[in-house]
């Protein structure tokens, strides 16, 4: 019997009639569980539940809130292996991403878990006599968190923990792909004692409950991961109505490899970050751009590493790569190879759909790398979101940088490289908000603020201290003593 999973409304577990399978894309033919159908209705009492809990909630001391926070971070960890292998079994990364994931949600709770010790506001000398001013931090109010599938614990939790911790209440929608992810969160908080109306969870078709959440009375604020076209559209609605929006979106990451790089560590960086979890995080490198002394060496060296990838299901030990998350995705994986093939030329491996044997029920695409790729091919410029590497010439580092720029995206950026001088002149002329030197261009911490610049995002970063801008408005007092 496959497990219903309820949404979570009010401190209520809330069935419905209609359901939604949530499957393996290593195997279809499992159903991980059925999720209840949310419909804008359930959006509307979320949304309501919210605003009725938030004075409650604000009003709680700091400590208090983050003592919630630190008992659901307990009740996740007792639970790592089973959460770990859910999220396996829903979004198809290996076991051993998934745990490394899991266990970055569990620190990210009790990270913002101390922050409400902290809540760091503002106290300055006045120039007047005997006047006392401070700021000090308050909650924004009814805030909509919306979260992708490619990382289906990690930013539910980046984004429901500082909004908790600043005293907002929430409704948090995930991506129908990989919810079960966010519930086990969700089914944290409750066990951890949240008050009912603070945290509220519905799943369900996005266009529909997206246009409701941003349309709902007492929302005050919007944060949102995911696509381009997706976070444009809530951005306009948002405007219409003031609310405060943070977007996370699209990227098409460059890793700079230059001639002076260490050889070996550049070409497993590269593959690293173009091929695990299946190309599928934002921070991915989905364009090599190697300077032409060692081009061709180092395009037959990603080469030779790539094909001896091992790609299966994400349970099996030793393998490296699992499936796209879905048919949808893995056709558009396959649609880019396509027109990569007719713009730039076969790919020197991979870009097949894998189904022998244990394969056959599931989403596998062969890692596949593109040499001689140009700057005016599509895959070149265009967000693919899967296993696809475009290696890019270029004649020296100046020409290096002006490729790796010269695009809309500007979310993450890597350089390869033992020059210290050229690794600084990277780091304040690259356009992205995330940049690694010497390691792969995916793989963030969440101590720092993350986020992207140009059309990758919008609005303040999250995580880290940082987080605390959105999540949170300054109260600035004068007082005369
Ligand atoms: P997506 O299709 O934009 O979906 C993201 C979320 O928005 C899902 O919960 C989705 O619900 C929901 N949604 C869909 N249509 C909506 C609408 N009209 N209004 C409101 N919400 C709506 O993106 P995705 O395919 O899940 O994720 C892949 C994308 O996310 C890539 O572009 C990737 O670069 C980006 N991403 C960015 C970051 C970052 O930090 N910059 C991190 C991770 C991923 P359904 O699932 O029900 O459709």
């Amino acid at each position: 019997m496959t497990e219903i999973f309820p949404n979570y409304i009010n401190g209520e577990w809330v069935k419905g009639t209609a359901l939604f399978e949530d499957r393996n894309p290593a195997d279809t033919s499992e159903v991980v569980g059925s999720f209840v159908k949310g419909t804008a209705e359930d959006i509307d009492a979320a949304a309501a539940a919210a605003g009725a809990a938030l004075a409650g909630w604000a009003g709680a001391s700091g400590p208090a809130r983050g003592n919630i926070l630190f008992r659901a971070a307990d009740i996740l960890d007792k639970k790592f292996d089973q959460v770990s292998a859910e999220m396996t079994r829903e979004e198809g990364k290996t076991l051993p991403e998934a745990k490394g994931e899991v266990r970055r949600s569990i620190n990210i709770l009790r990270y913002f878990a101390g922050e409400g010790s902290r809540m760091p506001g503002m106290l300055v000398p006045s120039e007047r006599d005997r006047v006392h001013m401070f700021a000090l931090r308050k909650p924004i109010g009814v805030t909509g968190l919306i979260t992708p599938w490619n990382f289906p614990s990690a930013i539910p939790a980046w984004k429901l923990a500082p909004a908790l911790i600043c005293g907002n209440t929430v409704v948090l929608k995930p991506a129908s792909a990989a919810p079960l992810s966010a519930w086990r969160i969700v089914e944290a908080l409750h066990e951890a004692g949240v008050p009912k109306g603070v945290v509220n969870f519905v799943a369900g078709a996005g266009g529909e409950l997206g246009q409701a959440l941003v349309a709902a009375a007492p929302l005050k604020a919007v944060s949102f991961t995911g696509s381009c076209p997706v976070g444009n559209w809530l951005h306009a609605e948002a405007s219409k109505r003031r609310l405060r929006i943070q977007l996370e979106m699209g990227g098409k990451n460059p890793t700079i490899v230059l001639a002076d790089a260490a050889f070996d560590a550049a070409v497993e960086n590269v593959v690293n970050a173009a091929f695990f979890s299946t190309g599928q995080k934002c921070t991915a490198t989905s364009r090599a751009i190697v300077e032409d002394a060692i081009y061709d060496r180092f395009v037959e060296a990603v080469v030779e590493r790539t094909r001896r990838m091992k790609v299966g299901n994400g349970m099996e030990p030793g393998v490296e790569m699992g499936p796209c998350v879905d048919q949808a995705q893995m056709e558009t994986v396959l649609r880019y190879v396509e027109i990569g093939r007719k713009e730039s030329g076969q790919p020197l491996c991979g870009g097949r759909r894998l189904t022998d044997g244990a394969l056959a029920n599931g989403y596998f695409v062969e890692p596949a790398v593109f040499a001689n790729v140009r700057e005016e091919h599509t895959i070149a410029r265009e967000e693919i979101f899967g296993p696809v590497l475009a290696i890019m010439r270029a004649a020296n580092f100046e020409d290096a940088m002006r490729i790796a720029n010269n695009i809309p995206f500007g979310l993450s950026s890597s350089i390869q490289t033992t020059n210290l001088s050229r690794a600084f002149e990277y780091i304040y002329r690259a356009e992205a908000g995330l940049l690694t030197i010497n390691l792969p261009s995916a793989g963030v911490e969440y101590q720092l603020p993350f986020g992207g610049t140009k059309d990758s995002s919008f609005g303040p970063k999250e995580q880290g201290p940082a987080a605390l801008e959105f999540y949170s408005d300054y109260k600035t007092v004068y007082l005369k003593y």
